[in-house]
């Protein structure tokens, strides 16, 4: 990782190289150009995509990077099965899943809802990936089954780590501080920082790119772009997470840190909290491609899906890049990325929705 000039964010990087994380993701993902799409789209901005589709375990996807720091090995200790939750057909489900296969733990699924066929998509790999898995009626009831499993865990001698759903905490943020900063070498310094286009929907991931732009001081644009949820609570989400990470980086631990919204913070940790909430401020958040809601198909998701399998040879999964692809498409298309600027894609994965 290339440390700036920025003392601030010097410390700020050396204190994420002190949190502890454990190895899962196959990193760095490439940044593969897109020649051949923006030739298609007449347009004048050169089109780049991030592989997070790429990061390796369990079929990967944006929930690698975040798992690493929610299973902090200091939180391991002495654990003997990971619980978490999400639907039918959840690909941080399956994530979890597979990062417990791989340390050797149990795992529990808490499932809202029956998937339409158990021997599809994310359900199937549920399954062969060896979670065990709990059903409940609606996603309100998920909490509470996750504490129950983890109290009948205990209870049978075992001790359970309950992962939030989408890992999509201050902690997992971390894990996308290190894409900002691959992006950062990726992309070369010379040029103007790009334009970022996400998929968004616990705001764990925009978070993170949040606080590694401003953990870099990096002027990128950021475009999260919803796959359910109203944007206002998207930036709010976001914004509350990357100030929470932002803090546990406060160089002076003296400095008062309970406020999660740090107005009057001051040391050398209030730069850093600053520059966070300009980057939230500046960032772009849309719902406008939702369409019906969530995990329902959109005209305009199909066609990026087409365009991108067409000229550029990647896979968009129908739940989320589709309509990340398609808001950057109708951006280009409306020139409102000037030409001559970089456009980066980030892939967050979901290609098992493909096959349900
Ligand atoms: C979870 C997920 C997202 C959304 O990421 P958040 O951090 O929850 O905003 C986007 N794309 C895919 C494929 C996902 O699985």
């Amino acid at each position: 990782m290339s440390v700036p000039g920025s003392t601030s964010s010097a410390t700020a990087l050396a204190r994420l190289a002190r949190i502890g994380r454990t190895p899962l993701a196959t990193v760095p993902t490439p940044l593969h150009p897109a020649p051949a799409l923006a030739a298609h789209l007449g347009t004048g901005v050169q089109i780049s995509i991030k592989a997070d589709d790429c990061t390796g375990l369990g079929l990967g996807g944006n929930k690698v990077r975040k798992l690493e720091y929610e299973l902090d090995p200091a939180r391991l200790h002495g654990v003997t099965h990971l619980v978490t939750a999400g639907g039918p057909h959840s690909n941080h489900c399956r994530v979890t899943a597979a990062a417990a296969a791989r340390l050797g733990l149990g795992c529990t699924l808490v499932v809202n809802g029956e998937p339409e066929d158990p021997g599809r998509g994310n359900a199937l790999l549920h399954r062969l990936l060896g979670a065990r898995i709990v059903t409940v009626r609606d996603r309100e009831d998920r909490d509470r089954a996750m504490e129950e499993e983890v109290r009948r865990i205990g209870a049978a001698g075992g001790k359970a780590l309950a992962v939030p759903i989408g890992a999509s905490t201050a902690r997992g943020a971390f894990g996308y501080v290190h894409a900002v900063a691959e992006v950062r070498d990726q992309a070369g310094s010379d040029g103007e920082a790009p334009w970022i286009f996400t998929s968004s929907s616990s705001g764990g991931t925009l978070a993170g790119l949040i606080l590694g732009c401003a953990i870099f001081d990096w002027r990128a644009r950021l475009v999260a772009v919803s796959a359910d949820e109203p944007a206002a609570w998207i930036r709010g989400t976001a914004l509350r997470l990357a100030m929470a990470a932002a803090h546990r980086l406060e160089p002076d631990p003296g400095a008062p840190s309970g406020n999660p919204h740090g107005h009057g913070t001051s040391g050398p940790g209030a730069g850093l909290a600053n520059r966070v909430r300009q980057v939230a401020e500046d960032a772009i958040v849309t719902d406008d491609l939702v369409g019906a809601g969530y995990g329902i198909a959109t005209r305009e998701g199909q066609e990026a899906t087409r365009l991108f399998g067409t000229h550029t040879g990647v896979i968009l999964d129908p739940v989320y890049t589709a309509k990340a692809a398609a808001a950057m498409i109708a951006w280009l298309r409306e020139g409102r990325v000037p030409a001559g600027d970089n456009a980066v894609f980030l892939h967050t994965g979901g290609h098992p929705a493909l096959f349900r």
